[in-house]
């Protein structure tokens, strides 16, 4: 266990050193520390090393850790995982972010959702963007539209050429806030090799508003946090390098 909070001092130091590598504030990025598979126990040692904010991608697995760690009340959930219309109603109700939008029809699910449910005060998601501010003080649900900028076939994630449609399905729920854009990039050999497609990403952005109306990128993880930095993520999703390699126990 001492072994997780080593760990997340030496990604915490990756994280440092990519971003002034191209000239980025270290703190420009945060840190989303992926906890799927892992036990409310590993999730309390990361807690007490400074850890806030944690990936789930199973709606189950969160509901269960969150009332487990129900007394950690400054913990940030951000639902990472492929997110099911009929679950969207346990993401508004658990979720401090939701990265992965990833179509009209779920981004109106989870607006029904959360048209009554204000994110608590204690569990919005500072901005990393506009340092200071705690979500956008209306507790709205602050969320991401997932991008398969790879194009692959299984893959969750709208296409590129979708992508204005799903956005403007955000902006249209008064109780979402468009945060940016997530994607999970083909698997490659090198960590290099994703960075097209975190490229892609973010050019995406920029073809869509910028970051005026997309501040957050969520791009890069264990293998490739470096390159998805230099390519300006502001949120990396790291379970491997803090949690150590995950065990599948039938979830
Ligand atoms: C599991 C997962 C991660 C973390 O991957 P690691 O390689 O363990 O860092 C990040 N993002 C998503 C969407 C995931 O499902």
């Amino acid at each position: 266990m001492e072994a997780i909070a080593d760990r997340i001092a030496g990604v915490r130091a990756r994280i440092r050193s990519a971003a002034l590598s191209c000239g980025r504030d270290p703190e420009s990025v945060r840190l989303v520390a992926v906890s799927k598979t892992r036990t409310p126990e590993e999730i309390r040692v990361a807690y007490a090393a400074g850890i806030r904010d944690f990936g789930e991608n199973y709606v189950q697995e969160l509901d269960s850790k969150a009332s487990i760690l129900a007394d950690l009340t400054d913990l940030r959930f951000h639902m990472i995982g492929h997110l099911q219309r009929n679950k969207a109603r346990y993401a508004a109700r658990l979720a401090s972010m939701v990265h992965s939008v990833h179509g009209v029809e779920l981004a109106q699910e989870l607006g029904k959702r959360t048209r009554d449910s204000l994110v608590p005060e204690a569990r919005r998601v500072p901005l990393s963007v506009g340092a200071g501010q705690f979500g956008d003080g209306a507790g709205r649900l602050p969320v991401l539209v997932e991008v398969n900028v790879g194009g692959e076939f299984e893959k969750s994630g709208c296409r590129a050429q979708e992508l204005e449609t799903v956005l403007a399905a955000v902006e249209a729920e008064p109780s979402l806030w468009l945060r940016g854009l997530m994607t999970v990039p083909p698997i490659t050999e090198t960590a290099e090799g994703a960075r097209p497609f975190f490229e892609e990403l973010s050019r995406l952005r920029d073809s869509h508003g910028g970051p005026e109306r997309l501040p957050e990128l969520s791009m890069g993880m264990t293998h490739d946090m470096e390159v998805a930095i230099r390519a300006g993520a502001t949120q990396v999703r790291v379970g491997t390098a803090i949690f150590g390699d995950r065990v599948y126990r039938g979830i």
